[in-house]
């Protein structure tokens, strides 16, 4: 595979000259981690120093399946991968799904993973559960996660710590300390999809992430108290589009965070609540955004340099104060459009600890040094 793709490489070089060397950036000996702008949906790609794949989530469906999936088949590009080797669904919503069958129809998916059965019928998950997910597993191998499972990467510790309602009972190595923010906490749900999440953690090296789909604020709860099953991580990645209904301090606060990259929309997440948590979050460094969100205004936004993009018709200033969301349903005005050009957030992760984010909008770097 990988031999595979350096032969690629050399022959495009003897054939077009290094002007057009391809747009593959993949530094040797890292992880790569894309946050890539589905618009409040989710898509995070991990590619291994051998170029093995995982895919969390396919962004939106419908007319924005297309548009997602060439945002993906973007990063996927400039990975320099032939396939998706691991491929995970977190739940059956369709800004998690949406684009999967588009996706499907423009590179390989080698293993389809997901929590089990939709338990929140709806038109769009029980029509694609029924007509189409069984022919795209179908050649490809499918596997129901359960929380303490492991998924193989080489070089790659993954765990699912979240599946299904599930969540690990045992504390990764390491882990397991009491978690001071108990106390407090105040219990949040949503909807019977987002708390089966499947969420995963993942160790190479001295680096740690963790990503748990939309997990929701009584899930937080069952990971992470009385007692901290996870410890504390460099990276928190996702939040749930940086909403209300997950996101409490027990979680937070207790990961202790060095950096989070949020997967908010124009006008989903982003909200003054999480951005409180998250702001007031110790050891915090920095929050990175896909989006400017109405939903914070100056108020709570970071600096444009941390934020992956904007909107098609860019308003002059941004409004200091949040704008509310407006009543969910179908009488809510579309959100600001972004159907332009989309930027993704990119890290990289050395053994050591080390990582790098990336704004590939503005080029913003900042690396990180081993955390402790
Ligand atoms: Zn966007
Ligand atoms: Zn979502």
């Amino acid at each position: 595979m990988h031999r595979a793709v350096i032969v690629l490489s050399v022959l495009t070089l003897a054939a077009c000259g290094p002007a057009l060397l391809p747009a593959q950036t993949k530094a040797p000996g890292a992880l790569d981690i894309y946050v890539i702008d589905v618009e409040g949906g989710n898509a995070t790609l991990f590619v291994t120093p051998n170029h093995e794949s995982l895919l969390m989530d396919t962004g939106n469906a419908g007319a924005a399946a297309a548009r997602d999936a060439g945002r993906i088949m973007e990063a996927v590009q400039d990975a320099g991968l032939q396939q998706i080797d691991h491929l995970i669904i977190t739940h059956w919503h369709g800004d998690h799904f949406g684009g999967l069958a588009e996706l499907a129809s423009k590179i390989p998916i080698r293993e389809f993973i997901d929590h089990g059965p939709n338990a929140q019928p709806g038109e769009l998950a029980d029509n694609f559960l029924q007509n189409t997910y069984p022919q795209l597993i179908a050649k490809s191998k499918h596997t129901v996660a359960k929380a303490g499972d492991k998924i193989a990467m080489a070089g790659l510790d993954v765990r699912v710590v979240t599946s299904d309602g599930e969540t690990i009972k045992t504390p990764l190595p390491g882990a397991g300390k009491p978690n001071p923010y108990c106390a407090n906490f105040k219990p949040a749900d949503a909807n019977a999809e987002d708390p089966r999440s499947v969420g995963i953690y993942v160790a190479y090296g001295k680096f740690r992430t963790i990503h748990l789909g939309d997990v929701t604020k009584n899930k937080e709860f069952a990971l992470m108290c009385p007692n901290n099953k996870i410890g504390v991580v460099d990276v928190l990645l996702g939040l749930h589009h940086g909403q209300a209904s997950s996101n409490s301090q027990v979680l937070v606060h207790a990961l202790h965070p060095r950096v989070a990259i949020m997967n908010n929309g124009t006008r989903k997440g982003g909200e003054p609540e999480v951005m409180k948590t998250v702001f007031s979050s110790p050891g915090l460094e920095d929050l990175w955004e896909l989006h400017f969100s109405v939903l914070s205004g100056q108020e709570y936004t970071v600096p444009g340099m941390f934020i992956a993009n904007i909107v098609d018709d860019q308003q002059s200033a941004m409004p200091i104060a949040p704008v509310p969301a407006p009543p969910p349903g179908p009488g809510a005005p579309p959100p600001p459009a972004h159907n332009g050009k989309a930027y993704w957030i990119k890290l990289t992760a050395e053994k050591d600890g080390t990582f790098t984010v990336t704004n590939q909008r503005n080029r913003f770097s900042k690396t990180y040094g081993a955390g402790l």
